[in-house]
Order: structure tokens, then C-alpha cells, then sequence
């Protein structure tokens, strides 16, 4: 069951008459266009918001040749190494150039060739002689220009050819000379006789086979390209390179949000990992995981009734009733501490602790060792299966993760719909990361993807 995280950039801005309006859910929330993986967003400190692809900037720093290190204008429109790195045009595996002398003959004065070869697959390319010296990039490009063009004569007199046979056929004014020297002997035999049986369907040629002309070149080696990220809305940067040497592959700061915050994942509390059916009471349970080295307080909470897709529906109503199309959320603990991540967390003998007991399995040794270590009245919570609502404390806690249980209950939703459920997490903490960032809480919204209803 995949967690998305919702990035506000989409929304509608709000005019001062909505304003008053009591939105339950941010409008753009049911878009799954809006919906990102923590690992593919930012976090910008300065605004202290998720910024996705949407609403940060990326920013060409260095384009270069990564084989020759050629470094290009990174505003220029080129795309491809401007001097001789080429790659075969079949298995992109770098092309090695030998040129041969070739002595003056039959009228033509000294040149060269250039031969072209892969060094992993067979294929190869020669240039033929060249008579005058010019850089091997414009040697390929007329080349590659010629053989459009006679690509495109090759076509034209195709298409000629098939009009002036089915001309000569129907008996116009095409006559068998027309033909002679544009088919070979043998096929102008069989028009003839084709003629006076009025046979209509002569193929003249395989179109094919004879548009094949050279179509492959040694391809230019694209540019790599080093890029960093802004943030839309303060212009403050979210990826800052090393811009001391377009070779380094330093950063200066990364703000992913998976650095920030917590990580979240959702679990089946009884081990059957179907569908969630319709008409069914469902208990789940949500991790969250703290990566940071200090503590935060979470703040979570939900809407209690949704309709199918993220519509919610007015708190008063009664589901059983008048709403058939209804999801009921209960969330009994809805405020708990994450400790920091222990620094022995990173270390891969210790790594079992940081996962929650419920991700824990039979599997493995860790696993199992992990399993009999555990304090048994969590294990008695999370092995029953049952959400005990009036309970306002974590299902199970580790260090740095606690579990919390959800209690879904599905009524007459639509057969196959996808069950998308809207979490509001709101983080606080007394940490301050420079005293120009003072510990400002900050708020996301986690959709919670169960998948398809079965009946
Ligand atoms: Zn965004
Ligand atoms: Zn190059
Ligand atoms: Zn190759
Ligand atoms: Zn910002």
C-alpha cells in the first residue's frame, strides 16, 4: 500500500470571497498529479514547504563532454559534443577513427579516408576518400545530408516509376520504352504480357529495398549536463553544486525531503494482504520513522467520513443512512513523539531496530532475533488484529518510529473504485537548524493509496 505526499502547487488561488469558505480538503488533492514520492520532493527550509518538480526550478550549471571534457556555454541550444567524440549508432559504445593517406589517382589529387569502428559491437564506417581538408564533423554532416537527399530522389523516381506503369497498363500514353532501363528486363516482359490479359496489380518495385541507402552515422556524443535546483517561491537554492570545477561531484546542500521528514508507510494489521472489500471494517495501522537527529512531535489527523476518491463528506451526516458511498476513519492516537535516529541505526548490524515490528517478518535471522526481542504486549497488539479505539497511545514505538493504528470502514462504495485516503501531519520541534531558521512547525498532507475495492 503506497504513500504519496500532496504538493500544494497546484491549487486555485483563493480570492477573498472563497476565503470565507470552509474547504475540508485542498481542491487539487484528488489529482494524482499532485500526489509525489517523499524521495522524489524537496523541502525548502526558508519557506518550510514540500516543493516538487512543479514548483522548484531546475538550472543548467555546466553542460560538458564527459569523454574529451570539452565544457560548453551552458545556454547554448547544443546538444552533442562539438568536437570528434562519437558514438556507433548501434550500441552507443564510443567509435575510434583511423585515417589512411591515400596517393594521388586517376585524375584526383591527394586525400583521405577515415574509418570508423566500434569498439564493442562489429560495426563500422568509412568516410571514402577525402580530397579536401575539413574538421570530420563536417565530412559526417554533408554526408549525412547527401544521403537525405538521395534518399529522397530514390523515393521520388519509386513513386514515378509506379505511376508510369499503372499509366502503361490502362493504356494512356506510357509506352513500353518509357520503362526500358527504369525496370529490368524480365519485369517489362511480364508488363507486356500483364498488359493484354489486363492484369492491374504489378508491383513495380519493394519500396523498401530500394529506398535502402547508408541511414546510419557515427552519432555525436550527447553533452552531460550538471544541474541544481531553486525553489519558485523564495529563490532559494534546494540542490547547490560545487561550482569551483564542472568535474566535481560535490553538493553544497541537498534538501530532499526525505531528509526532513518523517517517513511513512501503511500496514494491514492482520496479515492478509488483499483487497480491502466493500461493507468491511478494516484495521490498519500507519508507521511513521523519524530520520532526523532530533525529536519531533507529530500531529496527526483525518477527515471522519469520505465519500468514494477523496470527496469528504459533512461530519454530521449518518454514514449508514443517507450516505451509501461512505468511508469512516477513526484515528485513535493522534499525537506522539518520534525520538531522533540513533547514530548506530546507520551501522547494518543495528538496522533491524529501526524498523517497525509490524514490517518484521520470519525471513531472517536479524528478523527473527529482532522479533523475539520484543516487548510482548506490543507484539499481543499488533498479532490480534483488533483496533482498540479507546486506547489514545502508538500500537508499538522504537527509537525513532512509532506505529499508529487506523480504523477504515468501508460501506457501499463503487466495485474497483481506489480507496485514497487524506492524512494531515503536522510537524513540531524545538530544534533550530541555523538561527537564521528558527523551528517553525510545518504541515503535510499523506495520502494513503489501499488500492481497489473488491466486492
Ligand atoms: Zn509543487
Ligand atoms: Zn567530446
Ligand atoms: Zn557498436
Ligand atoms: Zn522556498
Amino acid at each position: 500500500m503506497p504513500v504519496s505526499l500532496f504538493c500544494p502547487c497546484s491549487e486555485p488561488m483563493v480570492s477573498s470571497e472563497d476565503i470565507s469558505m470552509d474547504y475540508k480538503l485542498p481542491r487539487t488533492i484528488g489529482d494524482t498529479n499532485t500526489h509525489h514520492a517523499l524521495s522524489d520532493l524537496y523541502f525548502c527550509n526558508d519557506c518550510r514547504a514540500l516543493r516538487c518538480r512543479k514548483c522548484s526550478e531546475p538550472q543548467i550549471e555546466f553542460k560538458f563532454c564527459a569523454r574529451c571534457r570539452h565544457k560548453a556555454d551552458p545556454h547554448e541550444i547544443t546538444r552533442v559534443c562539438p568536437k570528434n567524440c562519437f558514438d556507433c549508432p548501434k550500441c552507443a559504445a564510443p567509435l575510434s577513427a583511423k585515417s589512411q593517406t591515400h596517393a594521388p589517382a586517376e585524375g584526383r589529387p591527394k586525400g583521405k579516408s577515415f574509418l570508423f569502428s566500434c569498439g564493442n559491437c562489429d560495426w563500422t564506417y568509412d568516410t571514402g576518400v577525402e580530397t579536401r581538408p575539413r574538421p570530420l564533423k563536417v565530412i559526417l554532416q554533408d554526408q549525412r545530408a547527401d544521403m537525405n537527399t538521395e534518399l529522397f530522389d530514390r523515393l521520388r523516381e519509386h513513386y514515378a516509376l509506379e505511376k508510369d506503369i499503372r499509366s502503361f497498363l490502362s493504356s494512356r500514353k506510357v509506352t513500353s520504352d518509357d520503362l526500358v532501363g527504369r525496370v529490368t528486363p524480365d519485369q517489362l516482359a511480364r508488363l507486356m504480357a500483364g498488359k493484354r490479359n489486363s492484369y492491374p496489380d504489378f508491383e513495380p518495385t519493394d519500396s523498401d529495398s530500394y529506398c535502402k541507402v547508408q541511414s546510419e552515422f557515427p552519432e555525436s556524443h550527447p553533452l552531460s549536463t550538471r544541474i541544481s535546483h531553486i525553489c519558485k517561491a523564495c529563490r532559494g537554492d534546494l540542490v547547490k553544486l560545487d561550482r569551483s570545477d564542472f568535474l566535481s561531484t560535490k553538493f553544497y546542500k541537498i534538501s530532499s525531503a526525505s531528509d526532513v521528514l518523517p517517513e511513512i508507510e501503511i500496514f494491514r494489521l492482520s496479515g492478509k494482504l488483499d483487497n480491502l472489500r466493500r461493507n468491511s471494517t478494516n484495521n490498519l495501522c500507519v508507521n511513521f520513522a523519524n530520520s532526523q537527529s532530533f525529536s519531533l512531535e507529530i500531529n496527526v489527523s483525518t477527515l471522519t467520513y469520505l465519500s468514494s476518491d477523496l470527496d469528504p463528506v459533512e461530519d454530521s451526516a449518518n454514514p449508514g443512512v443517507e450516505h451509501g458511498h461512505m468511508v469512516k476513519l477513526t484515528l485513535p492516537c493522534q499525537r506522539f513523539t518520534l525520538g531522533p535516529r540513533p547514530d548506530k541505526f546507520t551501522r547494518p548490524e543495528n538496522l533491524v531496530q529501526g524498523i517497525p515490528t509490524i514490517a518484521l517478518d520470519q525471513e531472517s535471522k536479524a528478523s527473527r532475533v529482532e522479533l523475539i526481542a520484543k516487548r510482548s504486549a506490543s507484539l499481543g497488539r499488533l498479532s490480534s488484529g483488533k483496533i482498540d479505539t479507546t486506547r489514545d497511545c502508538p500500537l508499538d514505538e522504537g527509537a525513532n518510529w512509532a506505529t499508529i493504528p487506523l480504523l477504515v470502514e468501508i460501506g457501499e462504495v463503487e466495485e474497483g473504485i481506489r480507496l485514497r485516503l487524506p492524512l494531515f501531519v503536522t510537524v513540531h520541534t524545538t530544534h533550530q537548524i541555523s538561527p537564521s531558521h528558527p523551528a517553525v512547525p510545518y504541515g503535510f498532507w499523506a495520502i494513503l493509496d489501499l488500492g481497489p475495492i473488491a466486492v
